[in-house]
């Protein structure tokens, strides 16, 4: 599933071909994703100018010249190409942009859990799943206070607290398990021991660090294209632990439904 990220990743690609241009037409290609399009959709972007493609925890929004914004969301499998004027949509390929410069921004969505909505861009922040996002966690607005306070009395496993979009937007599972790793935490731990007395914990301050550190290096490592291990612990069940010295192996947990992966070993 993409996360913080794999959107951010998707926004630059789309950015560089996307942004200034005008939108000749979109082709349509089934009624709906998580929830129907907008009425006439393809009608209300087609002759638009895509003034600028930004992000908001996993959203992109692409604000339009008639006073619109795109927001789209990838669900459990969606992501959205960029390709050349004689690309042929396939089968999962739900919305086609067709640019005035003949490139094609490709929505392709095989689970069908994505999001595309258009809402005026005055409207935008109220849009009822942004207002609600809890802080970027690339930006000054995250810190160890802002998360102590987001998990302050919860008694949730910290895991699932993390993949709360208003704990901190843009999180997801593979995420949380690599910061938590970082942070030598255990997933089980509950949310509310982040914070003593209203006062970030030394594990609140470990934590936010490593949700930084974790993100901002994945958006690096996207940009380089890198191939080789991305992951610490996420989906390593069984492997070493990669801490050094640690010896511990790397364990599956289930989680609110959903896995977790640590090291028991050197996470407390
Ligand atoms: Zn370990």
């Amino acid at each position: 599933m993409p996360e913080l990220p794999e959107v951010e990743f998707v926004r630059r690609t789309v950015a560089s071909v996307a942004e200034g241009e005008r939108i000749e037409r979109a082709v349509v290609r089934r009624a709906g994703l998580r929830r129907p399009f907008p009425v006439d959709l393809a009608a209300r972007v087609a002759g638009v100018t895509i003034v600028r493609l930004s992000r908001r925890g996993k959203y992109l929004l692409a604000e339009l010249s008639a006073g619109s914004t795109l927001v789209m969301h990838l669900g459990m499998s969606g992501w959205i190409r960029v390709e050349p004027a004689s690309y042929e949509p396939e089968l999962h390929d739900h919305v086609v942009f067709v640019l005035a410069s003949g490139s094609k921004v490709v929505f392709n969505d095989p689970r069908r859990f994505g999001v595309l909505d258009l809402v005026p861009t005055q409207e935008v922040s109220r849009w009822p799943a942004l207002a609600a996002l809890g802080p970027e966690p690339l930006s000054a607005d995250f810190d160890a206070a802002s998360l102590a306070r987001a998990c302050a009395g919860s008694r949730r496993a910290i895991k699932v607290a993390l993949l709360d979009q208003r704990v901190v937007a843009g999180l997801g599972n593979i995420y949380a398990s690599e910061a938590l790793h970082v942070a030598r935490l255990s997933p089980r731990r509950q949310a509310s021991a982040l914070s003593t007395h209203g006062q970030p914990t030394a594990a609140a301050h470990r934590l936010a660090a490593a949700i930084r550190a974790v993100l901002t290096r994945a958006v690096e490592q996207l940009a380089r294209n890198a191939d080789g291990q991305r992951f610490r612990v996420y989906d390593r069940e069984g492997q070493r632990c990669p801490r050094r010295r640690c010896g511990g192996r790397v364990r599956r947990i289930v989680q609110a439904a959903r896995s977790t992966f640590f090291c028991p070993a050197c996470q407390r």
